[in-house]
């Protein structure tokens, strides 16, 4: 799916489908939907019978597969969960920061292989920045060398933790983020009651669990000042935990309980 944020990052990529690289590397703050418009674009590619403006039907048995997860010339590389490696059932929220080279060298195998559907392959890397640096490594090799008809898409929120020699090889797209009146038409299309409210303080909430998540944290602060109609319960959060994120602050953030800054 896209947001409606991210209508124009839409027509800008469609503008350079006519040169498509063999890596894109989208780029944008946390919590903005950088993963779904990479499996958009995924989807559009393995559509086998697009609709205007190259978005997926959503019809045909290309798109039913993807939506199911069983698309077989598509591949997604996260970090997966002690569990999942062990074959065991997974418990939410214990993701293992890092992937590792044994889930690359999956996907390299995947990339070597004969499209099924007798189109292109798809890879999303997802977040880029968590590949350990054995896997990183090994990415790199087929980044350099790629096999024809197999397009990576990585996706990552601090771009500079990535190996300079990654993101020489992959054209670079910044994606949109939010201005805080579209994320709260979004919340209220969602249904969010508050909606206000629940931008400026989970909104921070969720900056106090993940790392480098500045462009999310400002955004959460200038909201809850630009809006004094917001009680001041809201604005408090916001500010503190963003003050938590910039690294002379990090013992506000392990005083505020968000002991995360620590490790
Ligand atoms: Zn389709």
């Amino acid at each position: 799916m896209l947001f409606p944020w991210q209508q124009q990052d839409w027509q800008r990529l469609n503008a350079e489908r006519a040169r498509l690289p063999n890596a894109w590397l989208f780029i944008g703050p946390a919590g903005t939907g950088k993963l779904e418009f990479a499996l958009h674009l995924a989807q559009s590619l393995l559509c086998e019978q697009l609709q205007a403006d190259h978005q997926p039907c959503g019809q045909c048995e290309g798109c039913r597969w993807f939506e199911h997860g069983t698309h077989p010339d598509f591949r997604r590389l996260s970090p997966q969960t002690e569990e999942e490696e062990e074959g065991k059932e997974a418990k939410p929220g214990r993701k293992l920061p890092l992937i590792k080279i044994e889930a690359v060298r999956q996907v390299i195998e995947f990339a070597h292989l004969t499209a099924h559907r007798a189109g292109q392959r798809i890879v999303v890397v997802e977040p880029a920045e968590n590949l350990n640096p054995a896997a990183a490594n090994a990415l790199l090799k087929i980044l350099e060398e790629p096999p024809q008809d197999v397009l990576f898409l990585l996706v990552a929120q601090a771009a500079q933790r990535l190996l300079p020699t990654i993101r020489s090889r992959c054209r670079q797209f910044p994606l949109s983020a939010p201005s805080p009146a579209q994320a709260l038409d979004w919340l209220r299309q969602q249904g969010v009651s508050n909606a206000e409210a629940e931008l400026a303080h989970n909104g921070a909430r969720r900056c106090s669990t993940m790392t480098r998540c500045w462009p999310s944290c400002a955004a959460s602060l200038s909201m809850a000042w630009a809006n004094p109609r917001l009680p001041a319960s809201s604005i408090w959060p916001s500010w503190w935990t963003s003050r938590s994120c910039r690294w002379p602050f990090r013992w506000a953030g392990w005083a505020n309980g968000c002991t995360i800054w620590l490790v």
